[in-house]
């Protein structure tokens, strides 16, 4: 019954799981790109498998408690997974390394805004201060102005 297996390690790919008989052992999985569920003989659990949707290769979860002799595995089904985990961890890696330079560059902006934003406050108060000294400004002006009224209008009062 062991030899029953229907395809290689290689040929395993994943099915829609809305669409397909999904077997007890298989293991059920969304595609971490596209969100697809989909669903692969338990075999596949730690493959590079292309997803039948988005086309990108994901790694295949392994379920929580299997075990690697679970699988009665070949020693050339051992090497394939082996081959499919150090691919899965190089991808890993690649997508961390994009993600920690996508961190450092939007740190950068972010400081860029907050300069900006100090800039934009600095500009501010000292506008606030410029109009509060126009305003003392004003003040003196108007008091000079009635002074010299009033004394304007004694002088034509003394001289009627
Ligand atoms: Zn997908």
């Amino acid at each position: 019954m062991m030899n029953e297996k229907k395809e290689t390690l290689s040929e395993l790919a994943p099915q829609n799981a809305a669409e397909s008989t999904v077997s007890e052992t298989d293991i059920v999985f969304d595609c971490p790109y596209c969100g697809k569920n989909l669903c692969i003989d338990y075999h596949g659990a730690g493959l590079m498998v292309p997803c039948p949707e988005c086309e990108k290769r994901i790694q295949v979860p392994i379920p929580e408690g299997m075990e690697i002799t679970d699988f009665d595995s070949s020693p050339e089904e051992v090497r394939v997974r082996l081959i499919h985990m150090r691919e899965a961890l190089i991808e890993a890696q690649s997508r961390l390394a994009e993600q920690q330079q996508e961190l450092a560059s939007l740190r950068e902006r972010c400081m860029a805004f907050e300069q900006i934003f100090a800039n934009i406050r600095e500009t501010f108060r000292s506008v606030h201060e410029d109009s509060s000294r126009m305003k003392r400004d004003l003040a003196l002006v108007s008091g000079s102005l009635e002074r010299i009224t009033k004394m304007a209008e004694e002088a034509i009062g003394e001289s009627l």
